[in-house]
């Protein structure tokens, strides 16, 4: 199974200091479903994996977060793209629970549901804590220098970010990284 695990706010969609609390508040980042799409066409599955503190704030609810997901579903299939599957944290730093990035929980979970190992698996996100849930496991880590690294880009990486990390741009600039080096391993085994 070729799998890939996506973090949302500021990955795939602009991030807000006030939450995405409804619909109307999740917007596609310039690229980002069509990059979705160009993946899924190559065969791979996404999966996102979300920090969602703002329903352990009563920020908004289920419903809420439901009617987001909808939004978030039609877009990307107008879009020609799909998610497997979203994964999200529902609790708030105090809560200590074992599934809120920088902790691996979701990607646990991944791993249980799929039935799959989530060694060498990429995983991309905007946040350095993405990174480092994703590198406890055994996925590939990949930070994009959108939402809340943005500052990325003026050349100072985070001194905290997993050795070994990938950098790029931004979400379509990874998917042009993944389809290229997929690209150059078949020619290879083609020789
Ligand atoms: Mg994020
Ligand atoms: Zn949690």
């Amino acid at each position: 199974m070729k799998l890939l695990i996506l973090d949302r706010d500021g990955t795939l969609n602009a991030s807000r200091d006030d939450f995405v609390t409804t619909p109307a508040d999740w917007e596609p980042l310039p690229g980002a479903l069509e990059a979705v799409a160009r993946l899924n066409q190559a065969g791979w599955r996404l999966v996102i994996v979300s920090n969602q503190s703002g329903l352990g704030r009563g920020l908004l609810d289920m419903a809420n977060l439901n009617a987001i997901h909808n939004k978030m579903n039609k877009a990307l299939a107008a879009a020609g793209g799909r998610v497997e599957a979203i994964f999200f944290c529902p609790h708030v730093p105090d809560d200590h629970c074992t599934c809120r990035k920088p902790a691996s929980g979701l990607f646990l979970q991944i791993a249980e549901r799929f039935g799959v190992s989530l060694q060498g698996v990429p995983a991309a996100g905007d946040s350095v804590r993405d990174a480092q849930a994703a590198a406890a496991v055994g996925c590939e880590p990949h930070l994009l220098m959108t939402g809340n690294s943005l500052t990325c880009r003026d050349g100072n990486l985070p001194s905290d970010l997993p050795p070994g990390s990938y950098v790029h741009t931004d979400l379509p600039a990874f998917a042009d990284f993944i389809l290229a080096r997929e690209r150059v391993k078949q020619e290879a085994n083609s020789l």
